[in-house]
């Protein structure tokens, strides 16, 4: 029986039940909120209203969220350990990975396998060595470990950077079998690129989600995607800056009139507390919290045809297969 990692440690991918792939709780820059706390200001109440928040998706049916929240987004497990122990009824799933749309942060930038050499040392990459100890032996002493790999190609494509933790992402997952997810700019088309490098470090294709399809209704090319191997993650529900709610479930009713609901999976890529934005720059978002898919989006596609068979294949049946192997 294949075991998926959460919070709580390990549980049955036979048991995941339904399951949003793209969510967070918290993504805040930890260097600024350690000098300048005022704005996240009480630990408990944050910790509660996450609490509050992710209670009330589990009262809705879903009972497992993958927080893909990594470096570069202040990915804290102790915070989220404190919130999984107080929902006992969701599997959060945690991530390793690094979050750049450029350059890799400047920890890693000159941790490179030619300098370890040049010291004399085994010429590893310290950044791949981190993912897959996050994955094999828990993170920062936590104990939890990490039951996704995440990494992001945005607008502008495969910098150096962004190929970098790209292929120590594949080499993670290579190495111990986790699954990825990649944030993409859907609009900029680019999968082909990505799955050069994915076909170079020999990534297998299925347990690989492009992340952010639904950004653009441009089946033709998720459909292109699909073929080869990848799995969409329509994944942004409620982000209406993007694309509005009709334009993102039209485009998951015309995938799965291609055939591709096992291709797909949902969510909404929200988050309890997100510092990238001044507090009410977000508020005109109203339907971008955790109970979107639940309380409209499912019933929208229902209503105009795709079937329980389709929807539980999104939800419950290849989210199992990515996170379970
Ligand atoms: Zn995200």
């Amino acid at each position: 029986m294949p075991q998926v990692q959460t919070a709580r440690g390990p549980v049955a991918s036979s048991g995941l039940g339904p399951t949003l792939m793209h969510e967070h709780i918290f993504i805040l820059t930890a260097d600024v909120q350690q000098n300048y706390p005022e704005e996240w200001g009480d630990e408990d109440a944050r910790v509660a209203d996450a609490v509050r928040q992710l209670r009330a998706l589990a009262a809705a049916g879903i009972t497992t969220i993958v927080d893909v929240t990594v470096l570069g987004q202040g990915r804290f497990i102790p915070r989220i350990q404190r919130v999984a122990e107080q929902v006992p009824e969701l599997n959060i799933v945690v991530a390793t990975g690094c979050y750049t749309f450029d350059d890799v942060p400047l920890f890693f930038s000159r941790r490179t396998p030619r300098m370890e050499a040049r010291l004399g040392r085994p010429a590893r990459d310290v950044m791949a060595d981190f993912f897959v100890r996050d994955i094999t032996e828990g993170i920062a002493g936590t104990g939890v470990r990490a039951g996704m790999l995440k990494c992001a190609v945005d607008e502008k494509g495969l910098t150096r950077g962004v190929e970098r933790v790209l292929r120590a992402v594949c080499r993670a997952h290579v190495l111990t079998g986790t699954p990825i997810t990649i944030h993409t700019h859907a609009a900029s088309q680019h999968g082909p690129a990505i799955l050069e490098v994915l076909g170079d470090e020999g990534a297998d294709l299925s347990r690989v989600v492009l992340g952010h399809s639904g950004d653009v209704t441009q089946p033709d090319y998720l459909e292109s995607m699909a073929s080869a191997g990848l799995i969409l993650g329509m994944d942004r529900f409620g982000i209406d800056h993007f694309a509005s709610f009709a334009e993102r479930a039209d485009l998951v009713m015309e995938l799965c009139r291609r055939g591709l609901a096992d291709h797909m999976v949902l969510s909404h890529d929200y988050s309890c507390y997100l510092d990238w934005f001044p507090p009410g720059a977000l508020d005109d978002l109203r339907d971008w919290h955790y109970l979107h898919v639940s309380h409209d989006v499912l019933p929208y596609l229902r209503n105009h045809g795709v079937t329980q068979d389709q929807l539980d294949a999104m939800l419950v049946r290849t989210p199992a297969r990515i996170l379970g192997g």
